[in-house]
């Protein structure tokens, strides 16, 4: 143990002053101070020692002391120096600062009187009491010392030696504080990091191992032994791919990381690869591999960390399946589909959205959603109906119209929803959307039917009724309280039964009804408010559920009675027209005015036609008619030309007999057929007659000629007709020479004899168009049409030489005459026919005078 050595105070000053003018930049001013404080502490003997003492005014300063003194002050190492008795007796300028000490100037002087440690610097006094300096003989020490200050913590390595003077004598210490603040700090932060980075191995997900150049495991973490199920001492020491790789793979493995290691290759970034864990069961892991080195770069081993991507793995399948799930629905669905940016562009468009916007999807891609909206105003109320949505997170649901590429407004199902991620952030929004145009008409088409419906049952004359099953009235219509005279709150929850006249009825109704399901055209009697009874017609039908039973009755009436009654006058009408028809002596048939079939014949037309009335029935009027068509045709004309209600036919009998008949047509309805009802009159009789009068009324009644009347009638068309087409026309008189003595000689029957037979001779020599007249008497004349009066005189004198050799017989007698004949041609200047006869007269005339039997033409 040694003694305390006390270092005189001027000495020592001098030599730091010395020592600090040695001081060169990039010294470590503590190595530089801790060799100063060596060798003072060894005693060399020129150390300083000569040097005069400090403040000798005598004495100029010594300009090396002045040097280290100006270093010493400038020094940013604190540097204090301690008398024995732990007295402050020299500090430099950052000593002051480091302890807070006043009086600068003083102490940069030097000659500040010495301050206790204790009361300077109580933290650096307690530590180096606490290191047991001088006490037990310890004279120097090294020491880390903490010091709270107000910028904060401050680290010191304070190194203590023992200052002693030529004589050995104790003299103090030399304290140098080094700042080794940074340091510490530096090492804190360091143990820090490693306390991090060991437990950020035990908690990191990641598999942590790191083998030894043999592939031996090294180091595993706490996530590697869970995943892989063993405990850390399993796995230690362990080869590391013969442990955890399978089988298969493991040559594989082996050999990668064989060339790892041996530097052949450049360590993948990456590789994923199956390991076993203790159970057997594979896990798929993603590894990463680094090779670790020694400073000299020699590979010494491997870090391998493995992230466990198994559950990942089968998630992403599941996603990628799910993904392209989506992607088909998304492109296959038929409503049209919007994803769009959380900004509401448009992010895609599915094809049914193209269609339904007439835009490709590169069209639509990239717009705003804004652009598909009728105006700004419903683009608004789109986004406050979403935005409400959205705040109570829910979908929006609501219609609005939106827009074509070509401006078609159409009305819209949309539906809006937010997709949201994991950590709830909105990614974007699906907007759904239905073209509604179809289901929009369907409503209005619906409402308008409904609207129609409700107009025919308020409109309708049928009564229309619903009641329950018990026949209690559930519903009405005006209809049915007019037709029963009741007022609707009166019918409704009233009984049908109360409505119907007879039990009997509604009986058979509801029988038929609960049979049938259904009733057509069903005859009752209802009775009315006032207790007077309508006939109704009904048909109803049960209303039947879901489930097809019946829940309901509902039916349709209306009142029949006028019609009922009108039958009952039909009927009757009919009744008298049967009687009529049978009874009547006029012959009536009855036939279908397309076909012509006979539908009936009463017994007159029996009678008449001779046939059987069945057979009749069986027959068509062409049968019985005997015209055909061109004379039917020609007696409807000359009907209608004549205004005649009726027809003059010809009808055939059952024996083969012709009669004429009038027939008299109308048409008739016959129990809601159209007939034509025909009474026909048999004419024949008249007709003859009439045929007869006429002949009367033209001939003569004793020679069947033309008679006068008749003769100069049809002989004045004939001139006429002559001169209007220019033709020829002759006319011939005739008259019998001394007829007077043949009555004379023979008798007046014989004259009438003669008078017939020469107009039978006449006719019998004329042409048909030849007109041939008895004029009176024996007096005679004949008219040739387009005959001139060279043809005319030469039929005349054929006409004059038959007669004259004819020989008539009377009783025993035989008579024979002449005649004599004039003969004229009608002249331009002819007017009438009278004129063309009295010229042919006079020419007769004169043939009697130039001695009758012979022609004379004028
Ligand atoms: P002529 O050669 O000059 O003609 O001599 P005629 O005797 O024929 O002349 P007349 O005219 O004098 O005589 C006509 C007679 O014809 C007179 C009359 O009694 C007779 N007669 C006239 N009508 C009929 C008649 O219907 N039957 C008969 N038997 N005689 C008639
Ligand atoms: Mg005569
Ligand atoms: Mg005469």
């Amino acid at each position: 143990m040694k003694n305390r050595r006390i270092i005189p105070e001027e000495p020592l000053r001098n030599r730091v002053r010395e020592h600090a003018a040695r001081l060169r930049d990039g010294d470590d001013p503590v190595e530089f101070w801790a060799a100063f404080c060596e060798e003072v502490l060894a005693g060399h003997p020129e150390s300083g020692r000569a040097a005069p003492p400090e403040a000798d005014a005598d004495c100029p300063p010594d300009p090396r002391t002045s040097r280290l003194h100006t270093l010493f002050l400038s020094l940013r190492t604190p540097v204090l120096l301690l008398n024995a008795d732990f007295a402050v007796e020299v500090m430099n300028p950052a000593a002051v600062e480091l302890t807070g000490a006043r009086d600068m100037e003083a102490w940069s002087r030097g000659d500040h009187d010495p301050v206790p440690l204790g009361e300077l610097a109580p933290w650096l006094e307690s530590a180096l009491e606490g290191e047991g300096l001088g006490a037990e003989g310890v004279e120097s020490c090294r020491i880390d010392v903490p010091v709270v200050q107000r910028h904060g913590e401050r680290h010191f390595n304070v190194a203590v030696s023992l200052a002693a003077d030529f004589s050995d004598r104790h003299n103090g210490y030399a304290v140098v504080l080094d700042d080794i603040t940074a340091r510490v700090e530096g090492e804190r932060q360091l143990a820090g990091e490693r306390n991090r980075v060991a437990h950020y191995l035990d908690v990191v997900g990641s598999m942590v191992f790191t083998l030894n150049a043999a592939g031996k495991v090294d180091m595993v973490n706490r996530t590697a032994c869970r995943v892989l199920g063993y405990a850390e001492e399993e796995l230690l020491g362990r080869d590391w791919v013969d442990t955890l790789v399978p089988l298969l793979q493991r040559d594989e493995i082996r050999d990668c990381l064989y060339l790892v290691l041996s530097g052949q290759v450049e360590e993948e970034d990456e590789r994923t690869f199956q390991v076993t864990t203790r159970e057997g069961f594979k896990r798929m892991v993603q590894w990463q591999s680094q090779v670790l080195t020694t400073e000299g770069g020699l590979p010494v081993g491997m870090l391998l960390s493995g992230t466990d991507i198994t559950e990942q793995r089968a998630i992403e399948e599941a996603l990628a399946e799910k993904e392209l799930w989506l992607r088909s629905t998304f492109v296959a669905l038929g409503e049209a589909v919007l994803i769009l940016t959380p900004e509401m562009t448009i992010l895609d468009a599915n094809p049914a959205a193209e269609a339904m916007f007439e835009r490709t999807q590169a069209e639509l891609q990239g717009e705003p959603v804004s652009g598909l909206h009728v105006s700004a105003g419903h683009y608004d109320d789109f986004l406050a109906r979403s935005k409400a949505a959205f705040d109570a997170e829910e979908r929006a649901l609501f219609e609005l119209p939106l827009k074509r590429r070509k401006g078609e407004i159409f009305p819209a199902d949309q539906s809006v929803s937010l997709i949201k991620g994991d950590d709830g952030a909105t990614l974007g929004v699906v907007n759904v959307i239905r073209d509604i145009s179809d289901r929009k008409y369907a409503e209005a088409e619906l409402k308008r039917s409904e609207e129609k419906f409700r107009r025919i049952f308020e409109t309708i004359e049928e009564g229309y009724m619903v009641t329950d099953l018990e026949g209690t009235v559930l519903m009405v219509n005006p209809a049915t309280c007019r037709l029963l005279q009741y007022e609707e709150p009166e019918l409704v929850g009233r009984n049908i039964d109360t409505l119907y006249k007879g039990a009997g009825e509604r009986m058979a109704f509801r029988e038929t009804l609960r049979g049938k399901g259904a009733v057509r055209g069903l005859q009752m009697t209802a009775r009315r408010k006032d207790g007077t009874f309508i006939v109704i017609e009904t048909n109803a039908h049960q209303v039947l559920n879901n489930q097809n039973e019946p829940v309901a009755l509902e039916g349709t009436f209306r009142d029949i009675t006028r019609r009922i009654e009108a039958e009952k006058v039909l009927r009757e009408s009919e009744k008298q027209y049967r009687a009529f028809f049978e009874n009547n002596h006029a012959i009536m048939l009855l036939s279908d005015p397309k076909s012509e079939r006979i539908i009936d014949a009463n017994p007159a037309a029996e009678d008449f036609y001779g046939y059987p009335v069945e057979v009749m029935r069986t027959m068509n009027l062409s049968q019985i008619n005997a015209l055909d068509r061109d004379a039917m045709f020609t007696e409807m004309r000359r009907s209608m030309d004549e205004g005649r209600t009726y027809f003059i036919l010809r009808h055939r009998l059952a024996s083969g007999e012709m009669r004429d008949v009038e027939v008299y047509s109308g048409p008739i309805m016959v129990q809601g057929a159209q007939r034509l009802y025909s009474v026909i009159h048999d004419v024949t009789k008249r007709i003859e007659l009439e045929q007869e009068m006429k002949l009367l009324a033209t001939t003569d009644a004793l020679t069947g000629a033309n008679n006068r009347h008749q003769f100069f009638s049809l002989g004045a068309v004939e001139v006429q007709r002559s001169k209007r087409y220019d033709l020829p026309l002759t006319v011939i008189m005739l008259d019998i020479d001394y007829f007077k003595s043949i009555n004379d000689t023979y008798g007046h029957a014989a004259g009438d004899q003669v008078l017939k037979t020469l107009s039978a001779s006449v006719s019998t020599l004329l042409r048909g168009p030849d007109i041939f007249g008895r004029l009176g008497g024996e007096e005679f004349a004949v008219i040739l049409p387009q005959t001139d009066i060279g043809e005319g005189t030469a039929v005349a004198e054929r006409l004059r030489s038959t007669l004259a050799g004819l020989a008539v017989e009377v009783g025993a007698e035989t008579v024979t005459f002449t005649v004599s004949m004039g003969v004229t041609q009608v002249r331009a200047g002819d007017q009438t026919v009278e004129e063309v006869l009295n010229r042919a007269d006079e020419a007769l005339y004169k043939a009697k005078r130039m001695g009758r039997n012979r022609v004379v033409r004028d």
